[in-house]
This record gives C-alpha cells, structure tokens and sequence, in this order.
C-alpha cells in the first residue's frame, strides 16, 4: 500500500463519529481478531504471513478495545520496521513478553507514539469541534458516547487539547 493511499483511508475514516477502526484496519489490510488474552494484556500485533493480525482481548470493556486497535495500528503506521514477528502491549500499552513473543526493538518513545497515534485517530479535533457545536460544551461523558471512547481517554484527550 502506498503512503497516499494509507493517509486517504486514515482521513476518510477520521471524518465521522465514531470512528470505525475496524473498518480502517480492513482498509489497510489488518485483520482484527478477538481472543480470550490474559487480563494484563491489552492486546498485539503480529506477523502473520505476508500480512499482521491485531489481536484484541475481548475480555476488556469496548471502548478500552476499540483504543487497543488504534493503538496497534499506530504501531504498524509508525513502527512497522520495528515490529519484527510482533509485539504485545500490556494493561499500560507498555511493550512485553506474552506468549513466546518478545520484541527488544519497541521502546517508551514509540508506545507514546502509538498512543498519540490513537488519540488522533478516535477523537480527531474536527469531531470534537462538531459535537461541541452541537451540544453547547466539552462535555466529557456526551463527547465520549458519541465517539466511543472512555471518560478517561477524552478527558486526557481535551486536557492535551487544553479544551479541558
Ligand atoms: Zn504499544
């Protein structure tokens, strides 16, 4: 996939509450499957022939695994040549050692990344404008519904924003 085209899908799929991240991940010829992970684990992304599964655990809430997506497939915009066979976030989206995968190459630097990455991705500005105009406020709990993420992740996100 070229540069242009991934920028296009990540733009178009920004462009309307909420945000479908699996559709990007479709569109970016991800798959996305969802398992029974260890309650620490977040979730992952692997290598998986020519391509890379994201594998989500769906025993976490699911806006917790809608941010676990986003934030993998800010791994694999930003940091694909670092992810080798793969990578496993924990409960703090900090790289670590689950399942024989170990990845020496993912440092602090890049999870922040990744996270930023998500941010962006979920709760675009332009959207957050939207709602806003709408209801009147920065309300954290509408906004949050709307763009199914969690209370804490958009309080972080219009904190960042200096919206808070
Ligand atoms: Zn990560």
């Amino acid at each position: 996939m070229k540069l242009n085209e991934i920028f296009d899908a990540i733009n178009y799929f920004r462009s309307s509450a909420p945000v479908d991240v699996e559709g990007l991940s479709f569109a970016l010829q991800l798959k996305v499957e969802r398992q029974n992970l260890s309650d620490e684990i977040c979730g992952l992304i692997k290598k998986r022939g020519d391509s890379y599964v994201i594998i989500v655990n769906h025993n976490h809430a699911l806006v917790h695994q809608r941010f676990t997506i986003a934030h993998e497939i800010g791994h694999f915009i930003c940091h694909r040549d670092k992810i080798g066979d793969g990578l496993v976030d924990d409960a703090l989206y900090r790289q670590t050692t689950y399942n024989g995968i170990i990845n020496n190459d993912i440092n602090a630097k890049d999870e922040q990344q990744a996270n930023n990455f998500a941010a962006n991705l979920l709760m675009p500005t332009t959207l957050i404008e939207n709602i806003k105009k709408e209801i009147g406020s920065y309300d954290p709990i509408i906004l949050a519904e709307r763009l199914k993420v969690s209370p804490q992740a958009i309080k972080i996100r219009l904190n960042n924003l200096e919206l808070a």
